[in-house]
């Protein structure tokens, strides 16, 4: 899988962010990333951080969780995205598929999706 559209790869970053945070899915009864091959590796990577306000990639910590989604997604927008892109390319590596290509995100939309 290779995300391409902006608006995807925004609402994963945010569906990705919330996940880690505990929250219900924004995009209806399966969180959005779900729709992808990835997501069980990203899962598998990040299961341990799940619900504990706790940042996977800077190990600051949160007491609101709002502040903690918004911390993911202005912070470490790209630190996810790259981790979608290795994702994809264990997926990927045996199709010869090319993930490197940069996921552009609206990071106000991307907030405002995940709030
Ligand atoms: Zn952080």
């Amino acid at each position: 899988m290779v995300i391409t559209r902006e608006r995807d790869a925004s609402r994963i970053v945010s569906s990705i962010a919330r996940w880690i945070a505990g929250l219900k899915p924004a995009f209806g009864s399966k969180f959005y990333f779900e729709k992808y091959g990835v997501s069980k590796c990203i899962k598998s990577k990040l299961s341990s951080f799940k619900g504990r306000k706790f940042c996977p990639f800077c190990n600051k910590e949160f007491k609101r969780i709002s502040s903690f989604i918004a911390h993911l997604i202005r912070v470490h927008t790209k630190d996810i995205e790259n981790l979608v892109i290795k994702c994809n390319n264990e997926i990927c590596r045996e199709k010869r598929v090319s993930s490197r290509r940069t996921i552009s995100i609206t990071l106000k939309s991307a907030i405002k999706k995940a709030l």
